[in-house]
């Protein structure tokens, strides 16, 4: 029986809680509270709470997140950063934006930044790397801090997918000098329109931001640097705070989900699954996506199409170094081959078994056909 599965429900993130946020809405909007207020402060104590890191600051979005970040930090002007090119535009767009250079390097069988390839593209010019912890997985963070201990860089995290995700324990984004994490609405924990938080266990590299994402501002009002108006709504903080709360049953849903698709498809050897959730394993992962490589890709796009299922290439199809007009030359192959078979299946909070048992069946009737 034919049904529909869509790659992700926006209305739901509303509709969902409905009566809860419209409550939320109509307490601030009789304070009065909309910027900087009280929500969003204890929005932020619970973030770090829940993360482990030192200091949490919400800010508008998680592309400013980090380019706040590397503004709080002692880069110069030209200073190269490492990031995969399996990333979204806004890691290098961040990096540019903050007066540095972006240099992308491949992405590894666990889509992640390859580690051996940071090393390759280390220069004399090269001061920090910026995994991204995508999909919702965390880095091998060892590897990564040894290689910046080594090389004296810097490490920031964008880890705008991977909130609530951990490597041997330790929360993606409380690694290194820095981390983002976005609330853009289809994020593991989204809001109802943009919002962000940097994560830092560093006092200096937290004062600096505090003051960076509201023009500059200390608390008492005397500005001593260029700063930027990035602050985070006090409605969407209180609407994260909401959320938040719920925030391990998401989680727990969506490793289910992630469990069917592995129980239901690792047989097949027209596909590479990502890591199965393990609660034995160095990482916990919360399945931002569910990406997959599959032969014969484009077919199945139209295939699960035409059985009513949305499907998704991430970032249109297109990794950071190709693109060749913002002034990238690197020649990536591994990352080119993934390009060309990667895809990403429905994996959400509000889909059921039945939706994902349909999508295992449509997928499985494909390749056997
Ligand atoms: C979504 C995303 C961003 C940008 O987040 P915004 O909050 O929309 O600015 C950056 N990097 C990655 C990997 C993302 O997935």
């Amino acid at each position: 029986m034919k049904r529909k599965v869509p790659f992700f429900e926006y209305p739901r993130i509303f509709t969902d809680h409905e009566e809860d946020l419209i409550s939320i809405l109509r307490d601030i909007g009789n304070r009065g509270a909309f910027i900087m207020q009280q929500d969003l402060a204890s929005f932020e104590t619970k973030l770090a709470q829940f993360t482990g890191a030192k200091y949490a600051l919400g800010v508008a979005n998680a592309t400013d997140a980090l380019q706040i970040l590397l503004m709080a930090s002692d880069l110069e002007k030209d200073d190269e950063i490492i990031i995969c090119s399996h990333t979204m535009i806004a890691t290098a767009s961040a990096i540019h934006h903050a007066g540095c250079t972006p240099v992308p390097v491949e992405v590894g069988p666990d889509r992640l930044i390859d580690s051996e390839d940071i090393e390759r593209a280390i220069t004399p010019r090269t001061k920090a790397i910026m995994p991204t912890q995508l999909n919702g997985r965390t880095s091998n963070m060892e590897v990564i801090l040894r290689i910046a201990e080594e090389h004296q860089l810097s490490v920031f995290e964008d880890s705008a997918q991977a909130l609530g995700s951990t490597f041997k324990g330790q929360h993606a984004g409380t690694f290194g000098q820095g981390g983002a994490i976005s609330f853009y609405p289809a994020k593991v924990l989204g809001c109802l329109g943009d919002g962000g938080a940097i994560l830092t266990n560093h006092q200096d590299i937290y004062d600096k931001s505090y003051q960076i994402r509201d023009h500059g501002r200390t608390p008492d009002g005397t500005i001593k640097l260029w700063g930027l108006n990035s602050r985070l709504d006090n409605l969407q903080a209180a609407f994260l705070s909401f959320q938040l709360d719920k925030y391990s049953t998401v989680i727990e849903r969506r490793r289910q989900a992630a469990s069917i698709y592995d129980a239901r498809l690792h047989h097949l050897k027209q596909l590479q699954l990502p890591p199965k959730p393990s609660t034995n394993s160095d990482h916990f992962d919360v399945y931002q996506n569910y990406e997959i490589i599959a032969e014969s890709r484009d077919n199945l796009i139209d295939h699960l199409q035409e059985a009513g299922i949305g499907t998704l290439i991430q970032w249109g199809g297109i990794a950071i170094h190709q693109f060749r007009n913002l002034g990238f030359k690197q020649s990536l192959p591994k990352t080119d081959n993934f390009f060309s078979n990667c895809l990403m299946l429905p994996l959400n909070a509000t889909a059921s078994d039945d939706d994902y048992h349909y999508v295992c069946d449509c997928i499985v009737s494909f390749y056997s056909s």
